[in-house]
């Protein structure tokens, strides 16, 4: 014989607990013992079952009674599920059970699991597929945001049945094995007591309903594929990589489940001038060496149209000018925008003349030609710095 605890004692409680007392007294070891919190530990699920035995005897008046007169010898090898050791699972707890846990007054971190709809009916429901699908984006849409409509191939309901999968729409009945429950229980008798166990309904495969006439469109499965336009709002400032949502826009569940969502990847359409730096745009602006010497004003292109930008006598190779909130927005909103980096470069001619060759080297024996090492000019070796710290 194995020795029972005392089921008071496992549930911290007097002997003189009321019905109120005990049932609290149950959620607070069930909660604390719960699987689902416990993972793998098989020490909580046996005080996880263990105060299940012991809700189970002292929320009954009569086996009360039987146990503060007699003890376990009281209610003998057969009471209730019969013999906790091995005999009810988890989830036959809460069956029993998930009654008292659902409902109003108990707030717990994990109230999912306890008398929630799926545990509670035990039937089955289809909930559709995820969709992935990926949007291609120039940096111009970035900018201002898009619409996109998207053909997606997917499940959806069956119009000719009303999703039911049934003929016509009502050519179901609730199933005769489980009365609609979408579970059976079996009862066996074995030497330690009268043994249950819960399992999926045969008859409906868990559905609660069997079709007796099934839809010719769809098979009986309540779904068809069908190719769908969708429209998706696509904010500014998304990124490549970056993923949008929309739930309920995937695949249809079988028979009447719950749609799947649909997953929407931003992919960017590589510029043919722009790089892209979080919200900011690096452009590359190649200067004539006489234009770098002298200054200019020169036109360059923006996300939203050209702007033209004064260049400076003397301006060194890779010094960048920076054209502020001509960027990208952010997607949040709060960030501001970005801006315009635009890097100066000087080209350097490869073809010359004799005469311009002879022109250039007397230029260059000039002591204002000779580089100046020391110059704060040479601070531009620092621009990525400045600019995105
Ligand atoms: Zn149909
Ligand atoms: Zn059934």
């Amino acid at each position: 014989m194995t020795t029972k605890r005392d089921y008071y004692e496992i549930l911290e409680i007097s002997k003189s607990a009321s019905v109120e007392e005990i049932k609290k007294a149950y959620r607070k070891q069930a909660l604390k013992y719960h699987p689902d919190k416990n993972p793998d530990d098989a020490v909580a699920e046996e005080k996880f079952k263990e105060a299940a035995e012991a809700y189970e005897v002292l929320s009954d008046q009569t086996k009360r009674q039987r146990y503060d007169q007699f003890g376990h010898a009281g209610l003998g090898a057969n009471h209730g599920f019969g013999g906790f050791s091995g005999g009810m699972s988890i989830d036959e707890i809460f069956r029993h059970f998930g009654d008292i846990f659902g409902g109003g007054g108990f707030e717990d971190p994990f109230s999912s699991f306890f008398g929630g709809g799926r545990r509670r009916s035990g039937k089955t429901v289809h909930k559709g597929s995820n969709l992935r699908v990926k949007v291609k984006l120039t940096l111009e849409e970035v900018a201002i945001g898009v619409e996109k409509k998207i053909k997606v191939n997917k499940y959806i309901s069956c119009s000719t049945c009303r999703g039911t999968g049934a003929r016509g729409g009502d050519a179901y009945q609730t199933c005769s094995t489980c009365n609609g429950r979408g579970q059976v229980t079996r009862v066996t008798s074995t030497f330690l007591g009268q043994m249950q166990s819960t399992s999926t309904c045969p008859q409906c495969g868990g559905e609660g309903q069997v079709i007796t006439d099934k839809c010719h469109d769809c098979a009986g499965n309540g779904v068809v594929k069908e190719e769908e336009v969708i429209a998706i709002k696509i904010p500014a400032g998304v990124a490549e990589g970056m993923q949008l949502s929309m739930s309920g826009k995937g695949n249809a569940g079988a028979r009447g489940g719950l749609s799947g969502d649909l997953y929407i990847q931003i992919e960017e359409i590589r510029h043919a001038h722009f790089e892209r730096e979080g919200n900011h745009l690096l452009y590359d602006h190649f200067l004539t060496f006489s234009d770098a010497v002298l200054g200019t004003t020169i036109e360059i292109p923006t996300i939203e149209g050209k702007a033209k930008v004064k260049v400076e006598a003397g301006t060194q190779s890779g010094k960048t000018l920076r054209l502020r909130n001509k960027g990208l927005p952010s997607v949040n909103g709060y960030e501001g925008k970005g801006d315009l980096l635009v890097t100066l470069h000087i080209w350097t001619p490869k073809n010359l003349t004799k005469e311009e060759k002879s022109l250039l080297e007397k230029l260059g024996r000039s002591p204002n030609f000779q580089p100046d090492p020391d110059s704060r000019d040479r601070s531009f070796f620092s621009r990525v710095k400045d600019y995105f710290e």
